[in-house]
């Protein structure tokens, strides 16, 4: 028989990370959708398709600067009667015998079919002569080449970037429908937690949680809205954890989900929700807490600053991406080389931080220094948590461990 638990803790099931996340995005279904201005959709995901209703381009246009010519007509000598620039199409039709200046861009005039680049051409006295054969089409974009009528240009789950958006203007698209972005309501717990404004008093820290949180929210593309601080007193946890639940698609708290005798989320959550998780086999971060209370998902993470900080990005930040749709929610998973020795912890897997490189190809890993889970710094320029698994063995540099990329390597 296994022994009584002794606290609330110890009534859940110790969770293998990979079940606990997968439990977590169980809950994690994209928000509905919101119209938006397609010049402020960077970020977003799209919720819908986005069909194109007209051809790119509308009409054919020269690729580069020459002469509108007839393909068919033998005589290389043309005589040239117009000029058609860019946004300035000519009604003018190109007959037998004749050309007429083309820029790039410029709408094909009618009874051409080819443009000859200026380079293989030579003018004077109104004449132009083609110095090589002319194929019919060649130089020419024609109509619908880039995109077609109808066509699906941008499909639902395309995350908009950059070319996105330009898409979305080259067919007038002005307004798109994307999953709302998650509303995150961010708590601090502990009596001896004060103001990070405040001079702390004996035996109390400065809330740095909180900041560093809604900074990580509003990173993952979620809107932060903070509760403040709550002291160890239940009802104070209950009434701004009721109030998060009921104003934000997701509550994060800070501190008091661990075995300590003011350690009150767990049974709050349980009683206001369900809770899912209630301890995973993981360092740091053991007593990471996810419940529903109703349709918001609430995580209670340990109170220690990189606890905190390591549970939001492998369990928090997937939820906010899925939230809004991203089919890619979770940060890619690649090896690396260990630049030097790494201690495992004996019994639990381990998520170290470390600082990757790219060197000869390879991706080389450095440690960011003692591994205290009170130890900001050694969040501070991580780009990467390296998996370590649980053993007695020193792991010797040039090991090659499971890494997940948290920021982009760097170079050199
Ligand atoms: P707890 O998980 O509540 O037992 O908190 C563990 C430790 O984390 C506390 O002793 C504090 O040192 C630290 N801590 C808790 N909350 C915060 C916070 N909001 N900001 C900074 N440190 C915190
Ligand atoms: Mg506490």
């Amino acid at each position: 028989m296994s022994p009584a638990p002794r606290g609330p803790a110890e009534a859940y099931p110790m969770l293998p990370p990979a079940t606990a996340l997968e439990i977590v995005l169980q809950h994690a279904r994209p928000l509905e959708a919101e119209e938006v201005e397609a010049a402020d959709a960077l970020g977003r995901v799209l919720a819908a398709d986005v069909r194109s209703e007209e051809d790119y381009p509308a009409a054919p246009r020269s690729s580069v600067d020459g002469y509108a010519v007839r393909a068919a007509d033998r005589e290389p000598r043309r005589r040239v009667i117009g000029e058609v620039t860019a946004g300035h199409p000519s009604a003018v039709e190109v007959g037998p015998g004749t050309a007429q200046r083309i820029m790039t861009g410029g709408v094909v005039p009618p009874g051409a079919d080819a443009v000859v680049m200026i380079e293989d051409t030579r003018d004077g006295d109104g004449v132009v002569e083609l110095l090589k054969p002319v194929a019919p089409g060649q130089c020419i974009h024609p109509t619908g080449m880039d995109i077609q009528r109808g066509q699906v240009i941008l499909p639902a789950g395309t995350a908009i970037g950059p070319a996105e958006i330009g898409l979305l203007a080259t067919i007038g698209r002005v307004r798109v429908p994307v999953h709302r972005r998650p509303r995150v309501a961010v708590l601090s717990t502990g009596d001896e937690v004060v103001e990070w404004t405040e001079q702390p008093g004996p035996g109390q820290v400065r809330d740095s949680n909180r900041p560093a949180l809604i900074a990580a929210v509003r990173e993952a593309g979620g809107v932060p809205i903070s509760l403040g601080r709550a002291l160890d007193r239940e009802e104070d946890q209950r009434a701004l954890i009721t109030r998060g639940a009921r104003e934000a698609d997701v509550v994060i708290t800070s501190g008091g989900v661990s075995m300590g005798a003011r350690d009150l989320i767990k049974p709050i959550l349980a009683q206001l929700g369900t809770v899912h998780v209630g301890r995973i086999n993981f360092k740091p971060g053991k007593p990471l807490t996810f419940a529903t209370i109703g349709s918001t998902l609430v995580f209670g993470l340990p109170g220690f600053p990189v606890s905190s900080l390591v549970t939001f990005e492998v369990f928090v930040r997937p939820a906010l991406r899925a939230l809004q749709g991203f089919a890619q929610v979770t940060r890619p998973e690649v090896p690396v080389v260990l630049e030097h020795e790494v201690k495992p912890d004996p019994v639990r897997p381990e998520y170290q931080r470390a600082i990757v490189r790219v060197v000869g190809g390879e991706l080389r890993a450095t440690t960011t220094g003692a591994q205290t889970s009170s130890r900001l710094l050694s969040m501070v320029g991580a780009n990467a948590l390296l998996k370590i698994a649980p053993g007695s063995e020193p792991l010797p540099a040039g090991a090659r461990v499971p890494a997940l990329l948290i920021g982009e390597p760097r170079h050199g």
